[in-house]
């Protein structure tokens, strides 16, 4: 007798005992069938067998179709610049941008995410809200040459501010109702502009609510909001400040983004966004918050996407240039887990090369 079964009788006999024989259960727990069931009947690797056979009962597949590709653009013209801290992505003018969206549409993307570099920045951060802003020339170019293309905009100021901070300062931080205004304004302007979703990612509290009600007062009322919800504190997004140049120019974002440490508090900043009127959410890293990923998918029904940030993207092709790991395979293996973990879109940079294999 195998051991397994030798536990199965175990188990029926205490059950026996007591609560059975009592009418309180007449069938053993599920747990006492799987035990009985064990090898040799059972062999997981029968289905394993072979690649169409895995392939036959693959949980979890991954389309191009749940890909948003981030893209940086910045002023003049014939700009095509690599970030030298994300090989293979740039900073593009506006005129070159649209080459790069003709070819994610091409290849099945069906949203790009833009965030802007523009010609200069100041306290309040006006780049951001300036109907002739970077990412508002940029929205309006790419809807005109590339229709089929979904435009999101990265809503926030950090790119904007001298500062680098999400917000207006005011005794050395980021001063929350007053910055609400500039939030909203900047969504409104870029909705104008043609961005067929708005994406907060600047973490103040009340910030969904304050782009509801400027988008509806602006006749937008059918503009979706993407929220960064679970904004994390995060080292992996320093090639990032590179890309956009946002660092911050004193001090850190943990007054506003969350901390690492903290799932319930991520429940919680979803809940109210959501309330705030957030149609879609987001968890930002996604890879290392696949726990974050996964209780948001299961607590919540909205779409739930999660941004594989510049530093997940950006160690995976440092280790690969070092010969340390097969790049392609990690990098689809990280986007399976992200989507495994339950997110149903994906931003990451990995979007064209990954699109390109499936
Ligand atoms: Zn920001």
């Amino acid at each position: 007798m195998p051991p397994s079964a030798v536990i199965v009788v175990d188990l029926f006999q205490r059950h026996n005992s007591s609560g059975w024989r009592h009418g309180l259960s007449r069938r053993p727990p599920a747990a006492c069938y799987d035990l009985g069931m064990a090898f040799p009947v059972h062999r997981p690797r029968r289905l394993r067998r072979t690649e169409l056979l895995r392939s036959f009962v693959r949980e979890t597949r991954l389309s191009p179709e749940s890909f948003v590709y981030p893209l940086f653009v910045c002023p003049g013209t014939g700009v095509k610049q690599e970030i030298s801290a994300m090989p293979g992505n740039y900073r593009f003018s506006v005129d070159r941008v649209i080459e790069e969206c003709r070819e994610a549409a091409g290849l099945g993307i069906p949203a790009v995410l833009l965030f802007g570099l523009p010609e200069s920045k100041d306290e309040a951060g006006s780049g951001a809200y300036d109907d002739d802003g970077i990412v508002q020339r940029a929205a309006r170019a790419i809807k005109r040459e590339v229709p089929g293309l979904m435009v999101i905009t990265d809503v926030c100021l950090c790119e904007y501010t001298s500062h680098g901070h999400c917000g207006r300062i005011a005794d050395g931080d980021v001063d929350n109702d007053s910055t609400l205004e500039l939030i909203a304004r900047t969504a409104v302007s870029q909705a104008r502009a043609g961005a067929d979703i708005v994406a907060p990612s600047d973490m103040m509290d009340g910030r969904v609510a304050a782009i509801r009600s400027a988008l509806d007062a602006a006749g937008l009322a059918n503009i979706p909001i993407l929220s960064y919800a679970a904004k994390y504190a995060s080292v992996f997004y320093g090639p990032f400040r590179e890309a956009a140049d946002s660092a911050p120019q004193f001090g850190d974002r943990r007054s506003y983004q969350m901390d690492p440490a903290n799932q319930r508090e991520a429940m919680r900043e979803v809940a109210l966004d959501i309330e705030e009127g957030a149609d879609m959410v987001m968890i930002k890293p996604a890879m290392p918050y696949l726990d974050v990923i996964c209780r948001v998918r299961q607590q919540f029904n909205v779409p739930v996407a999660a941004y594989q940030v510049s530093g997940e993207f950006s160690m995976i092709v440092a280790a690969a240039r070092l010969g340390w790991l097969d790049g392609t395979r990690a990098m689809m293996e990280s986007l399976v887990a992200i989507r495994r973990a339950g997110a149903d879109l994906i931003l990451t940079y990995f979007a064209k090369q990954a699109a390109k294999l499936l």
